[in-house]
């Protein structure tokens, strides 16, 4: 049982008070930042005390999920934190780490690692840069940034909870929400949640029954 907490859910820059991507995953007493973008910092103290997350893991190094990790690091430093915040990334994180307080590690496409009571597999989305999505615990998978392509939907294969960045305005990037039901519905995800979405709203679209918008919930037991 793990609990999800959207920090942030806007794609590419803040809006309305609300900041961008960045996730909560508690488990076991264990607090994991998933991506940390503009906002994220001031959005966690709601939730845990002070700038105490025990790991941050990055899907890529795009501003919209990292703008805050450097932030949370001089936190940490000015506030007397001896342990070393383990950051993880796919490749090395070179100004996103502040010397002495974060701690890089580095994981690879199809690699399966652990980060305190969470299992977690790397794969490689289709994107601008290099980014990568992660299936976490084998039953709750995020996309993070990526556009379409054949086999996304094979790493959601029956997952309780896909969670999936839109952002209509780019598709190639990004993916669509008529291609998000689709891979849904495919693989036969339980439950999907739609974010990194864009400052505009998502449209007209009509969403199935098992869909809920980042912006209407703020945690998610899982
Ligand atoms: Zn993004
Ligand atoms: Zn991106």
């Amino acid at each position: 049982m793990m609990k999800l907490t959207i920090l942030g859910y806007y794609g590419a820059y803040p809006h309305d008070g609300v900041g961008t991507s960045a996730y909560l995953l508690e488990k076991d007493g264990f607090a994991l930042a998933l991506d940390f973008g503009s906002g994220a910092f001031l959005a966690l103290e709601k939730h845990v005390p002070f700038g105490q997350v025990d790991a941050v893991l990055l899907s890529h190094f795009h501003h919209d999920h990292t703008a805050d990790v450097g932030v949370l690091q001089y936190a940490r430093q000015l506030n007397g934190f001896e342990d070393l915040l383990p950051i993880y990334g796919h490749s090395a994180l070179g100004s996103l780490l502040v010397d002495g307080v974060g701690e890089e590690h580095l994981y690879a496409d199809g690699e399966t690692f652990e980060i305190g009571p969470f299992k977690i597999k790397a794969f490689r989305g289709l994107h601008p840069v290099e980014c990568y999505g992660f299936v976490i615990d084998d039953e709750v998978v995020f996309s993070n940034d990526t556009g379409y392509f054949d086999g996304l939907a094979a790493h959601f294969e029956g997952a309780k909870l896909g969670v999936f960045d839109s952002y209509n305005a780019n598709p190639k990037a990004h993916l669509m929400v008529s291609e998000i039901i689709e891979i849904a519905e495919k693989a036969g995800v339980e439950k999907v949640l739609l974010t990194h979405l864009p400052q505009a709203g998502l449209g007209s679209v009509e969403l199935p029954a098992n869909f809920v918008l980042a912006s209407d919930v703020e945690v998610i037991e899982c």
